[in-house]
């Protein structure tokens, strides 16, 4: 079975490969920070926007964030 993203072998439980879950897990970690670090009133679309515009937000990361996107 491969990832839905990358097409790479898929983790266990998971339809995503340890790269892209590992992605996912670090974008859910970095939400709940900035969401603090506004307040609570950072919408979860505008932080995925506001980080796919960072250079220094990971490939992995960036293809999570256009999925995400892409199907809201
Ligand atoms: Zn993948």
């Amino acid at each position: 079975m491969a990832c839905s993203l990358c097409g790479r072998t898929k983790a266990v439980e998971s339809d995503l490969c340890e790269l892209h879950l590992m992605a996912e897990l670090s974008l859910e970690a970095a939400y709940e920070d900035w969401s603090k670090a506004y307040g609570g009133k950072l919408q979860y679309r505008e932080f995925l926007e506001e980080l796919l515009e960072l250079n220094e937000t990971g490939w992995a990361v960036k293809d999570l964030i256009r999925r995400k996107m892409g199907s809201t």
